[in-house]
């Protein structure tokens, strides 16, 4: 019989994951009523949690064997949880879901239909995206636009990280260990055939999203500099536009003085230009230490996530690669 790991990083959710479980059993029932029976994993990869989520996973797994608690030893952040999953889930296909219940579990057995139609990526795709504030819609509207404009991968708009991804692109995943994860477009990235579901979002179930603005914008960067040196190349560009228009003045001022002898006014001009090219040369060298930075970061080549227990047992060995 397949097997099939539901993948949950689980982040301040123990208000949630009872839910959470309570719904994804009633799925695995209404599916082997209709005669679709597989081996189920629930993995819950407890990503450092403050609160409760590790006792809740423990007590939900006493219950229900299917039910697997990955734990890790300080919050790593939902990317580096979510590679932490792939590297114990045992399932032939992986399907990666929020705690919060945002996902539609009722997706998953279509999702699976998908799949065994031979589809490596099936992914949920949102029509709507919830009750958000218009500042968040507009600039992730923005965002993708821009990312999608400098990468030559396609970065899904509306795309979550709500999946179902077969063995081997799972195991493909796996090997792109790089620390600064933006899975988003490592999805992207490994191609494999890909089908959409379109869903409606909900909101939250319980508690708030661990996602503020400030997040996302770091998220965003991470996503833009993880995937293109296009601002680079925009760098570059400003530098060459800046010193043609200085170039021009230039002339422009030495004409003037030479043909009409005028007085060059010196002190306003002078200031002008050197606060512009100043300002120009901090955005560049800020452009250039982000890349620095990734590769400060990569070179390290520390392990993106540490495993504290694995159901219960304490882990000793880390999985690397
Ligand atoms: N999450 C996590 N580690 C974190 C932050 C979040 O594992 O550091 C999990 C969280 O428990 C949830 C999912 O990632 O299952 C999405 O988080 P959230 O709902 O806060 O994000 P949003 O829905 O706003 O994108
Ligand atoms: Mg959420």
């Amino acid at each position: 019989m397949k097997k099939i790991t539901i993948l949950i990083p689980a982040y301040h959710e123990a208000a949630n994951l009872p839910a959470l479980h309570r719904a994804l059993s009633d799925i695995v029932a209404s599916m082997e009523a209709d005669g679709r029976r597989y081996d189920w994993e629930f993995l819950v990869v407890n990503d450092g949690s403050p609160d409760d989520t590790l006792g809740v996973a423990r007590r939900l797994r006493e219950t229900d064997p299917r039910v697997s608690v990955l734990s890790l030893t300080r919050n790593f952040g939902k990317e580096n949880a979510m590679l932490a999953g792939m590297d114990y889930a045992s399932g032939d296909c992986v399907v990666f879901i929020d705690a919060d219940l945002q996902d539609p579990v009722s997706l998953i057995p279509q999702m699976i239909e998908a799949w065994e139609e031979g589809y490596d990526d099936v992914y949920g795709q949102r029509r709507t995206r919830g009750r958000e504030s218009w500042l968040r819609k507009r600039l992730t509207l923005t965002y993708y636009n821009l990312l999608q404009r400098s990468t030559r991968i396609n970065v899904l708009r509306n795309v979550g990280d709500f999946r179902l991804l077969d063995r081997r692109a799972v195991e493909t995943m796996r090997n792109l260990r790089e620390t600064q994860r933006y899975t988003k477009g490592l999805f992207s990235w490994i191609g494999y055939r890909k089908k959409a579901l379109l869903f409606d979002r909900d909101d939250r179930a319980g508690g708030k999203s661990s996602f503020s603005l400030w997040s996302l914008f770091n998220l965003a960067i991470e996503g833009i500099t993880g995937f293109t040196t296009a601002p680079l190349r925009f760098a570059s560009v400003v530098g060459i536009i800046v010193s043609l228009v200085a170039f021009g003045y230039l002339m422009f001022v030495l004409a003037k003085t030479i043909f009409f002898g005028e007085v060059v006014r010196g002190y306003p001009t002078m200031l002008c230009v050197i606060l512009f090219l100043g300002g120009c040369q901090l955005l560049c060298l800020g452009i250039i230490g982000e890349y620095i930075g990734r590769i400060f970061n990569e070179t390290k080549r520390r392990p993106p996530y540490v495993a504290d227990t694995f159901n219960g047992e304490k882990v000793t060995h880390q999985i690397n690669s």
